[in-house]
């Protein structure tokens, strides 16, 4: 099967299967709930990066939603990046190398993750009313939690708010999940939650009850948990990378303030020569920063949101 089954038929269903969306690479999981009373369509992502284990555990258990609990469609694609998870694959995708959320909207003769983006953007996204992408930190990641929507899309900016996490980020750049479905008119935000590959309950709970509180805000669900009670900042993010390959020293831990100028950290070299210095350019404070020792030239160093 290249294309999921249709999503609305309007009978009450539970459809689990695999679908193959490129013809000389692995299938990967889904479920489409459908709700005999009509309502929007939810699309929702996991694996992308494929070690962001807390938000696949969220999108495994989204499948067990029962249909006479919802209206309209929930779509859950928990494993998107199948191979990275099985490898427990760091950002990329093993067969291409390339990280599948920059490689967005997709190209139909790329590589692998290219054509996988492609096949999002024309199979799936379309089929959508609303979309989120579940990320959780990568293996090398540390993260306080934040939710990014595409800065411009402000239907997806009060999807962002209805997810409840304390800090939204928005994002002009493209490339991305999100930016390729909002571009789409598809209102599609980020959540980011956990970090290091960890899950535990408190983290997948997170998710999960963020997921509810956009089901009630589109009208697909009555009730929902509140989110904890922190104010709900707006930030951009600046994000250095690497200029060199190295051992990576932070100086700051995640929820930090930072000023402007001052020092986030130094690469340095085996022998304890510093390659290079990295100056905040915005003043603000700490979002996620990589935990590894070991950093790779280009490689994103640290995320230092700043109030919009
Ligand atoms: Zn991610």
């Amino acid at each position: 099967m290249k294309t999921l089954p249709p999503l609305k038929t309007g009978k009450a269903r539970t459809e689990f299967g695999h679908v193959r969306p490129l013809e000389d690479d692995a299938e990967i999981p889904f479920a489409i709930i459908e709700s005999a009373e009509p309502g929007p369509c939810l699309v929702i992502t996991a694996g992308v990066h494929g070690s962001e284990f807390c938000t696949v555990e969220a999108a495994v258990r989204l499948m067990q939603t029962r249909p006479q609990d919802i209206k309209g469609t929930l779509v859950v694609l928990p494993i998107v990046n199948i191979q990275g998870f099985h490898k427990r694959s760091i950002y990329v995708m093993p067969q291409d190398g390339k990280n599948l959320n920059r490689m967005f909207p997709g190209n139909a003769d790329g590589t692998t993750s290219e054509r996988l983006a492609h096949w999002l953007v024309t199979n799936v996204y379309p089929q959508a009313d609303a979309y989120i992408d579940l990320h959780g930190g990568d293996l090398d990641e540390q993260l306080a939690p934040f939710t990014i929507f595409p800065g411009s899309s402000e239907k997806s900016k009060e999807l962002a708010v209805a997810f409840g996490l304390p800090t939204l980020v928005a994002s002009a750049r493209g490339g991305g999940t999100i930016h390729a479905a909002a571009a789409l008119g598809v209102p599609s935000i980020l959540p980011e939650v956990s970090g290091n590959g960890l899950w535990g309950e408190q983290t997948v709970t997170q998710v999960t009850d963020g997921v509810r509180r956009v089901m009630r805000h589109i009208g697909m669900v009555s009730t929902a948990t509140a989110p904890a009670s922190e104010a709900t900042k707006i930030v951009s993010m600046w994000v250095p990378a690497a200029p060199h390959t190295g051992l990576w020293y932070s100086h700051k831990e995640v929820s930090d303030k930072v000023a402007k100028d001052e020092v986030l950290g130094e690469i340095k070299g085996v022998f304890g020569e510093v390659l290079a210095t990295i100056r905040s350019e915005q003043e603000g404070f700490v979002l996620y920063r990589l935990t590894s020792l070991s950093v790779n030239q280009g490689e994103a160093l640290i995320g230092i949101g700043t109030s919009l």
